[in-house]
């Protein structure tokens, strides 16, 4: 995702840094640049507007001019508008003071609402909430077993309304006449609640029906829903890859059913960006969750400051750690923890133990993609085969406990050995030890604070 806005902005910005002072006409051709990028990665007309006005005004004050380093400081101030159009600061799920807290979605069919409900469903689970799935979307005949088949996936219970009473029309439905809706959602949905509070789940999800377009009737159901639950939330969940049209649809629901947050799926496809970088701004909500994939792992908390910094290049080093943290055991990451204070060097039996836990994380393709400066090679990441990771992983177990905690004593006839006893090249072996070597300095300067060698440093 934002692969072509970001490395647009990382080549503005390099053109930028080359120069020792900021003039104003320079600050105006990375406005344009920034302007194009933004409009061609499908941002809506009055966001980049208000975007590059901000920019503009801040490189052109004392802010830039006073700056030790002006160029970056450039940077810093678009990331800081890139946040603030993001939504700014992390907004987390409002608990209800008298349980069930009561989570409506509504968006488009196709979004990923139903989708979205077993992630959300199965995160709060994990974090030890005892959520509860309703199906009040009898808009769609699969609609109910689709939400079934989702709840059992996250392991909660899904609650629908009797099949008998609400699919007793089938034939009708076959008839042609399958836009006419079977129950009453709003009902469906009152009772939800109601059973949540009889069986003590502390959260209720509400998947709604979809609608292909903004539809006025479809609206004010979902604004009853919303009414007669009084719902905590009300997530807009919208596909990232829908460009210009999200403006018009995020203004409907946001004015129609009233939300007080979004969600935005999808992202692990080749989305242009423009949905994530308007929905915030135009709805005057924050965008609450990010959905990476079809899986029900795949959705995390949206931080609009790593998104920004997602997409200028700057890596997203604190989703890589908040990730490692959840594959590796608490024990194991204590003693990373340890190592990285106390100043001891990484050696390869730490580097097995993060590889078998990136392993467990799943991509390392995805991993490599939070890294910071790994827009630019994404050629190289497409490129990059998962298997050389089993090579390095033989190579390593080749060597004795001793070569693992000191790399720099391997001498010529380890590495012949270590080479055979994996059955890779000497030279594959060098260039592994080489990288290691390089690997244990970056970390070095990333705890004396220096930051990651190439990198400009982001104050803050
Ligand atoms: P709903 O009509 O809003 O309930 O949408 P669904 O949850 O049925 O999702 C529509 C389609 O999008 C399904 O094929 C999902 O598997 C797919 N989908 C949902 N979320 C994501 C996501 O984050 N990434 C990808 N790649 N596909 C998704």
């Amino acid at each position: 995702m934002f692969t072509s806005l970001s490395d647009r902005l990382t080549l503005t910005f390099k053109n930028l840094k080359r120069k020792g002072t900021v003039t104003e006409s320079d600050v105006n051709a990375t406005i344009r640049d920034i302007r194009i990028a933004l409009l061609d990665a499908d941002v809506a007309l009055p966001v980049v507007k208000q975007f590059t006005g901000s920019v503009r005004e801040r490189a052109l004050g004392a802010e830039v001019h006073q700056a030790l380093n002006p160029a970056q400081q450039v940077v810093k101030i678009v990331n800081e508008e890139l946040v603030g159009i993001l939504g700014g600061q992390t907004r987390r799920l409002q608990l209800a003071k008298n349980p069930p807290t009561v989570i409506m979605l509504a968006g488009l069919q196709g979004s990923g609402k139903t989708t979205f409900a077993g992630k959300l469903a199965h995160l709060l689970k994990g974090q030890g909430h005892t959520p509860m799935l309703v199906a009040a979307d009898l808009q769609r005949p699969n609609a109910v077993t689709q939400l079934e088949v989702v709840g059992e996936r996250a392991g909660v219970p899904v609650f629908a309304p009797e099949r008998g009473n609400v699919f007793g029309h089938d034939a009708a439905l076959e008839s042609g006449e399958g836009t006419r809706s079977f129950g009453d959602p709003v009902d469906v949905a009152v009772d939800g609640v109601e059973e949540a509070r009889r069986r003590g789940n502390d959260i209720l999800i509400i998947d709604t029906a979809g609608r292909l377009a903004v539809d006025v009737e479809l609206m004010r159901q979902a604004h009853d829903i919303r009414v007669e639950t009084d719902a905590d939330e009300v997530l807009f969940v919208i596909d990232a890859m829908i460009g210009q049209a999200a403006v018009e649809t995020a203004k409907a629901f946001a004015d129609g059913v009233g939300i007080t947050g979004s969600v935005l799926t999808k992202l692990d496809g080749d989305a242009r960006g423009g949905a994530a970088l308007s929905v915030a701004s135009v709805t005057g909500r924050p965008i609450m969750y990010a959905s990476t994939g079809e899986g029900v792992k795949d959705v995390e908390l949206f931080h609009p400051d790593r998104m920004a910094s997602r997409i200028l290049d700057m890596g997203d080093v604190l989703t890589l750690i908040e990730q490692a943290e959840q594959a590796f055991d608490q024990v194991q990451a204590r003693e990373m923890t340890r190592k990285f204070l106390a100043d001891e060097d990484f050696t390869f039996d730490d580097f097995l133990e993060q590889m078998a836990a990136i392993k467990r994380m799943g991509s390392l393709k995805q991993m490599l993609g939070m890294m910071p400066g790994m827009q630019g090679m994404r050629a190289q990441l497409d490129a990059l085969d998962e298997r050389e990771f089993d090579r390095v992983e033989a190579m390593v177990r080749s060597m004795t406990p001793f070569e693992r905690n000191h790399p720099k004593q391997i001498n010529g006839s380890r590495r012949a050995r270590i080479a055979r006893g994996s059955g890779v090249s000497p030279s594959e072996v060098n260039q592994l030890l080489e990288r290691f070597g390089e690997a244990q300095k970056m970390m070095r300067q990333l705890k004396k604070g220096g930051g990651i060698p190439g990198m400009p440093g982001m104050p803050g």
